[in-house]
């Protein structure tokens, strides 16, 4: 396989793949990160990928703090999957901002 040169284009993540990432966030990142590295995908879009579902920093630090797990959901308006803390929370970050 040839190393894809990062064009800032995202490659498509199956939901056992995203999965994978949440989890890795949650638990040991680093290894989530090699493991889908063999799989071939880059650590960068994997990152953004985290970060466009939600999985920042800050969110992180708050779900360990309160102890919550969090859910994939479809958002209600774009329809993307994203992190959710609870069913009160059923739109991604991007559309309760505008
Ligand atoms: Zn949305």
């Amino acid at each position: 396989m040839t190393k894809r040169k990062h064009s800032g284009e995202m490659p498509v993540f199956p939901p056992a793949v995203t999965r994978q990432i949440v989890d890795g966030m949650f638990t040991d990142r680093e290894v989530m990160l090699v493991e889908l590295e063999g799989l071939g995908y880059d650590r960068e879009d994997v990152l953004q990928h985290a970060f466009n579902l939600g999985l920042s920093v800050q969110f992180i630090e708050l779900c360990r703090l309160t102890g919550d797990t969090p859910k994939l959901r479809q958002c209600l308006s774009c329809e993307r999957e994203f992190v959710s803390l609870g069913p009160q929370n059923r739109m991604c970050r991007r559309c309760r901002r505008d």
